[in-house]
Formats: structure tokens, sequence, C-alpha cells
């Protein structure tokens, strides 16, 4: 009987902006953005894995500070648009805000059953000790790893320097190392050496295969809000009285704490009466918020502000937007802060 040749892998790559498609403007100096369309030829590697690689290029390709929820929908749309035509995504983003645009990709797709692997690179692809070739191939080859037909690491997922990491658990901690990013209080889903390790322990794998659905609300009506020690009345008072104010994420000190003066916890309470959901995280890049282990986190908890546990700063402001679009409930969005939606959290 004549043999049916396997269907061949096939991998997007979506180049969306950052470092690793960068050059160096004659002019100015400066790093700017360029087209990333003959990918295969800056890196012949690609060529190689027996693939069939496709890209896309935004246009205009974005250094990703410029990056927004309008950004991270065009990211979700074209994969949405691409979904039964590739085994994986591949998306180059620029460092900087990646791990807000990882984690609100993370909740964007409900039921992902393929991976979506974002790297970048800290030089530019170009240059001769880029760190961007051994990124984008990791990245590339993940994206296609398969066992028994299924994707192994089918999740919104950063792929930098060796390390695989769930995209909603990093933060970018280095703005010179080619180890730009951490990921504290989860475990790497793979490490590449000699071999890529992948440790299916850690991968969320979804019981109920679900189709596809791509969430695309997003409401902006919120803030960081930042303790420092010395914070004031006025600037407090300003910030949480901004009109159209939905929701506020309040990165405190340690394990959740903040001052206990009197007039902080009367704005907060203000604040949280006029509907507004505070939501409390740690400034320290690992371990968790646990409110009323000290005095000056139990007025917080009394007051009404929600423990957002040992979430990232990125994961909790993006899920914060996230929730405000979904046109839910205050109780219900504080009930899913607290909650894992797609392991953003430890429960
Ligand atoms: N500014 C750049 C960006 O985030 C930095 C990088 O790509 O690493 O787009």
């Amino acid at each position: 009987m004549e043999k049916i040749p396997a269907k061949k892998t096939s991998i997007l790559i979506i180049y969306t902006g950052g470092t690793i498609g960068m050059v160096h403007d004659s002019k100015t100096g400066s790093l700017v953005p360029v087209k990333f369309d003959r990918i295969q030829e800056v890196v012949p590697e690609l060529k190689r894995f027996d693939f069939i690689i496709k890209t896309i290029t935004f246009n205009p390709a974005l250094d990703s500070s410029n990056m927004n929820p309008i950004s991270w929908i065009k990211i979700a749309r074209t994969i949405e648009r691409n979904y039964n035509k590739y085994d994986g995504f591949v998306v180059l983003h620029g460092t900087d805000t990646m791990s807000y645009t990882a984690s609100a990709l993370s909740y964007m797709f409900e039921n992902l059953d393929k991976p979506i692997v974002l790297t970048g690179s800290q030089l530019p692809i170009g240059q001769i000790r880029t760190d961007g070739k051994e990124n984008l191939i990791t990245a590339v080859e993940i994206a296609a790893a398969k066992r028994n037909g299924a994707s192994i690491v089918p999740e919104v997922c950063i792929c930098f320097d060796f390390k695989l990491y769930r995209g909603n658990r990093t933060l970018k901690r280095d703005a010179e190392q080619f180890s730009a990013f951490r990921s504290v209080n989860y475990p790497e889903l793979a490490v590449a050496g000699i071999d890529i390790k992948y440790s299916p322990e850690f991968i969320y794998y979804p019981e109920n295969k679900g189709i596809l659905k791509v969430n695309t609300d997003f409401d902006d009506n919120v803030v960081i809000l930042k303790m420092f020690p010395g914070i004031n009345q006025n600037v407090l008072n300003s910030i949480l009285n901004t009109p159209g104010l939905k929701g506020v994420i309040l990165e405190t000190f340690g394990s959740g704490n903040a001052p206990t003066s009197r007039w902080l916890s009367s704005c907060i309470k203000k604040a949280i009466k006029r509907g507004i959901i505070l939501l409390n995280v740690t400034q320290c890049e690992g371990g968790k918020v646990v409110m009323g282990q000290y005095q000056t986190s139990l007025e917080l908890l009394n007051a009404g502000v929600v423990s957002g546990k040992d979430m990232t700063t990125e994961a909790a402001i993006t899920k914060l937007m996230f929730l405000l679009g979904q046109g839910l409930k205050p109780a219900e969005i504080k009930m899913y802060l607290n909650k894992s939606l797609r392991g953003e959290i430890s429960e």
C-alpha cells in the first residue's frame, strides 16, 4: 500500500518589533525596527529544520514600549486567523514589555492547545554576538515539539537564554544580561542544553478540550501604585480620585505591607466604597502577599483590598484590565483575581 507522507510541521513567526529585528539608524545611531520578512536569510539554520516556516511582519514594527491592548489584540487575532494552519506560533517581541504581552495573551486564549512562544533578544540579530539566533531557533523547535501528536507545551510562554518560562510568571529583570527574564515563583517549563528537557509536571494540559476562544476586551482605567516610604496623602488621594479609575494594583512592601497611617487606610477605604478594585502584589521579585501576617497588611485586608498572592505585577495589571473588560460584576472580578485563570497565581 502507498504510504501517505506525514504532514510537515508548520510554524508561523510573527515579528512585532523589538531589538531582535533592529538596526542602527545611519543618521541618529539609535536602534530602530526594520522589516523582518527575510528571516531565513539572516538565520539560515532555520532551513535545516524540516518545517514549513512562514513569517508575518507587523507594520509598523514596534519597540515594545509602544505596545498596548490594541497591539495585544492584533497579535491574538493574527494567531486566531492562522490557528488551524500552523502547529505552533513564535512571536518576536521586544523584551521591555514582553512579560505584559505574554500575560495578556495567556488570558485572551481559552482552550489553547498549541504553543505560543514569545522571544526576542538583547542584541540585534544582525550583530555577531547576538543572542537572537539562539533564542529564535530554540523557540521554533519548542513551538514545533509534539509528543503522540499533541503539542508538548500548549501554553503562552517566553523562551529566552536557554530557558522556557510560563509567560504570565515572568518579569524582565535585567536590561543588559542575556538572561533577561526570571520566573521566581514558578519553575521553568523546559531547559535547553544538549537536549531540550521539558518538565511536563509544570506544563498546563487542559482536561476538557473545548474549541479555541479568543477574548479581546480590555479596560485600561487602571493604575499601578507603588508604595514607598514617605508617600503623601495628596499624591495618593489624587491618584485614587482619578476620574474613571476602576482598578488599582497596589505594589506593597514584602509580604503585602503598607504604612498604617490613618489617612492612608481612609483613602483606600473610600476608594473601595466608590467601587474601585484594589489588588495587592509585592514589590519583591519572589514570594507572595500574605495579608494579615503583619499589622501593616491587616489594615488593607480590613479595608477590602484583594490579595494578589504570588502574582507578578505584569500578570496582575493585565489580568485586572482583562477582567474589567469582560463586563463582570465587581464581586466576580474580585473572585477571579484571587483564582488562577491560566496558572498565573498559586492557589
Ligand atoms: N526597547 C526594546 C523593546 O522592548 C528592547 C528589546 O527589544 O529588548 O522593544
